[in-house]
């Protein structure tokens, strides 16, 4: 059987990281986070890392010369049968195509893309509660599901911060990039017979079920 080879397409602030973790643990895939790949590059004070900073933190995209081949790398280098999800790239038509290429290489193809859907004013209002840990990355909410103690993961003990890129305005700007830059993806998969639609807009383990109902429709047409 074909490895599961996902990407969660979808808004900033609509679910992808939980439900990638999610999913991943259930089908037993890897994620490949994009985010959580730029952050640490900047946490780790690297050349990539120096030069995506300053887009970053104004909601702008790192161009797509600096993220590709970090991503692709990271995406090539899992063995053939592991299945994998992608949150967060590609995010432009040209890194789609650098991934479409990058997998043709090496015989491979993506299986499905599940692009998640909200209504922005719910996912502002949500980001701007979210928090996360500054070591294992858990994310939290402070009104909806806040850490056991105020500031401390329940997982690691370690600080739980706010994203520097998840005050309301920087979320605003990273809702409109979205628009512009991303939402053409979704023509770009539909085409391919690859997106399945889900409503990311209900608690999360609905979310979660309606993921794998649209993953098992994969491959039969649309
Ligand atoms: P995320 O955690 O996925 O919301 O990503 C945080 C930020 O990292 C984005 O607002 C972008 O500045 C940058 N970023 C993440 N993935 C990509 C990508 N595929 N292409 C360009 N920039 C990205």
């Amino acid at each position: 059987m074909t490895p599961s080879r996902v990407l969660f397409l979808g808004p900033p602030g609509v679910g992808k990281g939980t439900q990638a973790q999610r999913i991943s643990e259930r089908f037993g895939l890897v994620v490949v986070g994009s985010g959580d790949t730029i952050r640490r590059e900047i946490r780790d004070g690297s050349e990539i890392g120096r030069r995506a900073a300053q887009y970053v933190q104004f909601g702008a995209l790192v161009p797509d010369e600096i993220i590709t081949g970090v991503m692709l790398a990271g995406i090539l280098k899992l063995p053939p049968e592991q299945g994998f999800i992608l949150d967060g790239f590609p995010r432009t038509v040209p890194q789609a195509e650098s991934l479409d290429g990058g997998l043709g290489r090496v015989g491979r193809q993506m299986t499905a893309v599940v692009h998640l859907t909200a209504d922005d004013a719910r996912i502002v209002a949500r980001m701007v509660d979210r928090r996360v840990c500054s070591n294992c990355q858990t994310t939290y909410n402070v009104r909806s599901s806040p850490p056991r103690v105020a500031g401390v993961c329940d997982h690691c003990g370690h600080a739980v911060i706010q994203r520097v890129d998840d005050t309301e305005g920087v979320i605003r700007t990273r809702l409109e990039t979205y628009r512009r830059q991303t939402a053409p993806l979704v023509e770009f998969y539909r085409r391919r017979g690859l997106l399945r639609e889900v409503d990311g807009d209900q608690p999360a383990a609905q979310v979660e079920a309606a993921i794998i109902a649209a993953m098992s429709r994969c491959g039969e047409g649309e």
